[in-house]
């Protein structure tokens, strides 16, 4: 069959500095009353919600929060945070945070309308109906979570990851504020910044990748590489922020599109092998999987190198496509990252287990520019060590 292009993403995307003031008037236009903020205790302890709290006053909006996100979170706490939106009678859902957070509100607002169990829905189009309308407000410049149809959880009992994909999944509205990602600390920019990378190198040398796709890959990775050591050194600069925020939603647009790659398989059994946050577990992968798939995407490898602006216009192919990886291990110096798994505390002895529980993550693994293999995923992890 002829490839097909389908692009999906939130319905409105606003971006800018004081956006978040235009929360109020933008339930309003949903015609929604009543809403179920979803956050963490810590940013809500920093006061990170007040702006939107104030702007939902302003318009009579009646909220509830629940701020009871914790990081790589489990589908209890969608299913917690249903029971209460329920009982309340909100009739949308607001997430604001990282990726946890929204992710949960996601999965929060197709359970109010679908009832089961967020786990129940674990899967590809497991979800029958739409849920109630949903705005996106991340405060991380990393998963993209906000124009994707993933909400991702760690199933800790079960030692695995797993995400709900559902068309139904688009927020309504991903409402991005720079301003909102100035109190991030460097080691959660760093390593979200990564994540945010790694969406775009991935989608950008994916199976699937596509013109539209590539066009926010290439803009995401130029933006990332520019100004990501900026926005983790010197976390005032607005310009750095904003930036990071625009490539993170770029990278977020690419991936609903083309999917994520092996990168992605390996850093999810990490996580539930080893609950190694996302972002950390991507970014001290990315220049193994990069190596392992170089003669698969040399081209697009080339391109990266140039638009890191690392080579000159007339380097051969081969030689920019092996600087690229070079890049990105220096960037992921620069900005803290560990080198290795050895680094995050993870036994040699567990490859085996994680080359095997990565293979059962199938999307990203069939998306991969290069096929792989138990052999494949473990002499990537080898690599690591
Ligand atoms: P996170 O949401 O877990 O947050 C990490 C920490 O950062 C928290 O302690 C939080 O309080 C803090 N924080 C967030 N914003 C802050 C701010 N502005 N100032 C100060 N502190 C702040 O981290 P994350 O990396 O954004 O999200 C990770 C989750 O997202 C994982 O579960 C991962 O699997 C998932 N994910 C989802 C998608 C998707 O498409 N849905 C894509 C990638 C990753």
């Amino acid at each position: 069959m002829k490839k097909i292009l389908t692009h999906q993403g939130p319905q409105k995307i606003i971006f800018g500095d004081g956006a978040i003031r235009l929360l109020g008037q933008e339930i309003g236009l949903l015609e929604r009353r009543y809403a179920f903020v979803v956050a963490d205790r810590g940013i809500k302890e920093i006061g990170l919600l007040e702006g939107m709290l104030e702007s939902l006053e302003e318009k009579g909006i009646r909220y509830i929060v629940f701020a009871e996100i914790t990081p790589e979170p489990s589908p209890q706490l969608a299913d917690q945070g249903a029971h209460m939106a329920r009982k309340e009678g909100c009739d949308i859902v607001v997430g604001i945070g990282g990726g946890s957070s929204l992710d949960v509100a996601k999965a929060i607002a197709i359970l109010i309308t679908n009832g089961g169990m967020a786990e129940d829905y674990i899967g590809l189009e497991l979800v029958p109906r739409p849920g109630l309308p949903t705005v996106m407000i991340p405060t991380t410049a990393g998963t993209g979570s906000e124009a994707t149809f993933t909400a991702v959880f760690t199933m800790r009992e079960k030692k695995s990851k797993g995400g709900i994909n559902s068309r139904f999944m688009y927020s309504n509205l991903a409402l991005l504020d720079p301003e909102l990602t100035l109190s991030l600390p460097p080691a959660i920019t760093a390593t979200t910044g990564m994540d945010a990378l790694t969406h775009a190198v991935e989608a950008f040398t994916s199976l699937q990748a596509n013109p539209l796709s590539d066009l926010m890959a290439r803009e995401a990775i130029s933006l990332i590489g520019k100004f990501l050591p900026l926005a983790t050194h010197n976390g005032e600069n607005r310009e750095a922020r904003n930036k990071m925020l625009m490539g993170s939603l770029l990278g977020g647009l690419a991936l609903a599109s083309a999917g994520v790659g092996a990168c992605h398989a390996l850093a999810y059994s990490l996580g539930a092998l080893f609950d190694v946050p996302h972002g950390l577990a991507n970014a001290v992968l990315l220049p193994h999987v990069m190596r392992f798939n170089m003669d698969a995407a040399l081209e697009k490898y080339a391109e990266i190198s140039r638009l890191m602006n690392i080579v000159e216009m007339e380097e051969s192919v081969d030689r920019a496509a092996q600087t690229a990886v070079d890049a990105i291990s220096s960037l992921s110096r620069k900005i803290g990252i560990p080198r290795s798994l050895g680094e995050l505390n993870i036994p040699e002895s567990a490859i085996d287990d994680l080359a095997e529980a990565s293979l059962t993550v199938k999307r990203p693994i069939e998306n991969n520019p290069r096929n792989i293999d138990k052999e494949g995923a473990v002499a990537i992890l080898r690599e690591a060590f």
